[in-house]
């Protein structure tokens, strides 16, 4: 069998780690092409020595100059890149077969796109691409022979709980509604009055996920499930209002479908990311992805409950911003990711995470999203609009 060549985006990542794992399992039918990072030059440099790719993308010139010596004096062959034409490079290259888009927020978009233009089998995990421009996206991967498969876990359970020819519509293949688990994350049962209290290191702190800190604040504040709202109408054509968050403390049942002649399917597994990642890599067929057997008479019992808007007010703000359509949706993408970033800094509370998106939402009308360019500039106004209020309020 000849060996599918794969580029892992993000490859120093939380799934970007996760996906090398899958991958060294079938060393028979994958094989590394190349591997990219923004930071953390020591891991990625330990990865190209395991994994002997033949490339590496790092952030800037420098960077690359000296990771090209040192993987030069090992003997690796790796040619290094950088910046964003090396990762469009990698993403769109020829050779390759298989892109796992696992960079984090809106610096993934150009590359996730450049893999979907040259056809590849795409990977998506960097949910912010698609949330940001998801007209454009899916128009994208329309025009080419690209194949999207989702890795978010929610979105991989769906996609395998649909009928293989979804896309003729949700109502024609007789879907009610989408029901997206949520685990609720560490602060679920946090007093009200303590939210804005709460530390980073607290909210990086997920009950039942391992995951970069990004989205790991994303789930404490229940953005993640806002930003999955809007991926899910895109990627299955539904309706905000077909999409029913619900919230499931165990993370087992990683989300549902519910068709008209009252059947749902759910699909159930660990809380590890290796399985969807196994899923798409493979799909149609299923591999091994290391992941240990559900033990359900362990686990006991699967509770279910609805979410608390007031607690979450992101939820509440991101379903807004689907409705508005446009450019709402990368406005309230990029306003999050100042915000989170300024929590991690310690610059604001947790709970004015909200208080920023809700701002930057409102002093700015959404507009139509057209074309690449008027989302960038939605992204960039909603960052310059963040940015004015850390000014007036932030520490
Ligand atoms: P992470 O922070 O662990 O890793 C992010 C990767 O992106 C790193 O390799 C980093 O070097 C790279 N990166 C960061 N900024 C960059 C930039 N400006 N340019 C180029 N590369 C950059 O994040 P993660 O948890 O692996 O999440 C990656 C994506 O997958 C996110 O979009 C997240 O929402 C999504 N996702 C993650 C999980 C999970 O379990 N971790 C689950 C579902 C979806
Ligand atoms: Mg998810």
């Amino acid at each position: 069998m000849t060996r599918l060549q794969v580029t892992v985006l993000g490859a120093t990542g939380s799934i970007g780690l996760s996906t090398l794992d899958v991958v060294s399992r079938h060393a028979d039918r994958y094989s590394l092409f190349a591997v990219t990072a923004f930071s953390r030059m020591t891991e990625l440099e330990a990865l190209c020595l395991t994994h002997r790719p033949q490339f590496a993308v790092v952030a800037d010139e420098a960077q690359a100059g000296a990771l090209q010596v040192r993987l030069a004096e090992a003997g690796l062959a790796t040619r290094v890149l950088f910046g964003d034409g090396g990762l469009c490079e990698v993403a769109a290259h020829p050779e390759v077969d298989v892109v796992m888009a696992a960079i984090v927020g809106a610096a993934g978009l150009r590359p996730t796109l450049s893999a979907v233009q040259a056809g590849k089998r795409v990977l998506l995990a960097n949910k912010e691409a698609l949330v940001m421009s998801g007209a454009l996206f899916m128009q994208a991967l329309e025009q080419s022979s690209a194949v999207l498969l989702p890795i978010d876990s929610e979105h991989n359970a769906i996609f395998q709980c649909l009928p293989s020819d979804y896309a003729r519509g949700m109502a024609e293949v007789g879907v009610r509604r989408i029901l997206l688990t949520a685990s609720g994350g560490p602060f679920r049962q946090t007093p009200l009055a303590e939210l804005a209290q709460v530390t980073p290191e607290q909210a990086c702190a997920h009950p039942n996920w391992s995951m970069g800190r990004k989205i790991s604040v994303d789930s404490a504040s229940m953005m993640n499930k806002g930003l999955e709202l809007i991926e899910a109408c895109w990627l299955f054509g539904a309706r905000p209002e077909q999409v029913e968050v619900v919230v499931h403390p165990q993370s087992v049942i990683h989300s549902m479908v519910d068709y008209v002649d009252g059947s749902v399917l759910a699909q159930l597994g660990n809380p590890d990311m290796r399985t969807p990642i196994a899923h798409a890599l493979a799909w149609p067929e299923r591999i091994d992805s290391g992941v240990s057997a559900l033990d359900l008479l362990r686990i006991g019992q699967l509770d279910f409950q609805a979410p608390d808007e007031e607690r979450f007010p992101c939820l509440r703000l991101a379903r807004q911003a689907a409705q508005v359509g446009g450019t709402a949706p990368a406005m309230l993408n990029a306003a999050n990711e100042v915000a989170v970033e300024a929590f991690l800094q310690r610059r604001i509370r947790f709970t004015e995470i909200a208080s920023i998106i809700a701002d930057v939402l409102e002093r700015e009308a959404a507009r139509t999203a057209g074309c690449l360019e008027d989302v960038l500039m939605a992204d960039q106004q909603a960052r310059r609009l963040a940015g004015e209020w850390l000014g007036r309020h932030g520490r």
